[in-house]
């Protein structure tokens, strides 16, 4: 079952709960009525009452449980609820004597578990339904004589109903309409709430990405670096590796601006194919970027980054006619957990220093790396 459907039948059941709560406290005023002898009814009647009630709320409750409500076109059942409710009571009432004027307050509180579902329409059905089944019962006690009463009493019992079922339709009917309003209200807010949490997410995105590349940038790696080296396990280590292309300044001097942005981006696009998902490639800043490698050794970091030198240095760009090739070099080094990133990126910079030094177009690793 679906989370929103579990979450509304919860609901229903709550009702149906307080409901039975209802009808518990009306045992329990009829039994008060009965001890004092005000109420006639014989032991046969309060018993096939007591039967007829339980057995057709453990329908409704079995409905509840198996879902089968959910077939109907309102699932609640409330207006199934009200109408068994007031039968329950006219039957109850056919045998209270002088004690029913007392319990005719109970109409009104069934009709108010309409409050959460009945429309003013149906409301003022159900409440007509209360008054229907309450004047059958006078036309029976009359016709019958089975009340002292006399006709005035149980038409002025009868208005009263009337009149406070009647209150009771508009007023619920009010409630009903306030509930409605802060529902839509509630649900205009959830809207503002998904869009805003939408363009957080894209101020996120934008406020951790490089815009030329689309690669992460310097801020986002050294946080997610960070955290996975908190993560890592004793004797578990990432690799990473300082790229900086060689002579760059000489392609934008050469070939123009565009030319350069050209060949950064072409970058990106070879070290994000040549790595894996869970690989982490940032732009550092200009024409330096960086790389992580979850759980790595050397050999396996330097088998990738050559992956990517070599992808690289055979790439040929071509910008308006005129192709240009262009090289790079890396400084390789491990990071173990518990140890300090900065650290290790500035070693990793003295390894680049000496691709740089000795020829460029090649990757160098922090010597102190093999210990
Ligand atoms: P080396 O091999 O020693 O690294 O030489 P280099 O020319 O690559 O290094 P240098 O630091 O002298 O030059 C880097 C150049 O990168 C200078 C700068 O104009 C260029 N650059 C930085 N960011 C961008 C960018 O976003 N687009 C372009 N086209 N060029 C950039
Ligand atoms: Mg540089
Ligand atoms: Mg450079």
């Amino acid at each position: 079952m679906d989370s929103t459907v579990a979450k509304f039948q919860a609901l229903r059941l709550q009702r149906f709960y307080l409901a039975q709560l209802n009808y518990a406290i009306t045992y329990v005023v009829i039994g008060a009525a009965w001890m004092v002898g005000q109420y006639n009814a014989s032991g046969v009647m309060a018993a096939s009452h007591v039967m007829l009630g339980v057995t057709l709320q453990a329908i409704i409750f079995g409905m509840f449980k198996s879902g089968l409500n959910l077939r109907f076109k309102d699932p609640s059942l409330t207006s199934l609820q009200i109408v068994i409710a007031m039968l329950l009571l006219t039957y109850l009432l056919a045998f209270s004597g002088e004690f029913r004027g007392s319990l005719i307050m109970v109409y009104p509180i069934i009709l108010m578990f309409g409050v959460f579902q009945l429309s003013r329409r149906a409301f003022l059905t159900h409440a007509g339904l209360a008054l229907v089944l309450y004047g059958v019962l006078i036309l029976f006690n009359v016709t019958q004589q089975r009340s002292n009463e006399t006709l005035s009493v149980h038409l002025l019992e009868w208005f009263v109903l009337a009149c406070f079922t009647g209150w009771l339709s508009f007023f619920c009917s009010y409630i009903r309409e306030l509930r409605a309003r802060l529902q839509r209200r509630h649900n205009v807010l959830q809207t503002h709430q998904t869009t805003l949490r939408g363009m957080m997410g894209q101020l996120q995105s934008l406020a951790d990405t490089d815009s030329l590349t689309g690669l992460a940038n310097r801020r986002y790696f050294i946080n997610e670096a960070q955290r996975r080296i908190t993560l890592l396990g004793p004797g578990h280590k990432v690799g990473i590796a300082l790229i900086d292309l060689d002579n760059f300044k000489s392609i934008n001097d050469v070939h123009g601006h565009a030319a350069g942005d050209k060949v950064l981006e072409g970058f990106a696009e070879i070290a994000r194919k040549s790595l894996r998902d869970e690989d982490l490639v940032a732009r550092f800043g200009g024409e330096e970027f960086v790389i992580l490698l979850d759980n790595s050794d050397l050999a396996t970091l330097h088998q990738c980054v050559e992956r990517i030198r070599t992808g690289f240095a055979q790439t040929c760009f071509s910008t308006t006619g005129e192709k240009l090739h262009c090289t790079l070099s890396a400084g390789l080094n491990l990071v173990g957990f518990d140890e300090n990133l900065e650290d290790r990126l500035k070693q990793a910079d003295e390894a680049l220093y000496r691709a740089k030094e000795t020829g460029r177009n090649r990757c160098e690793v922090f010597e102190g790396a093999y210990a």
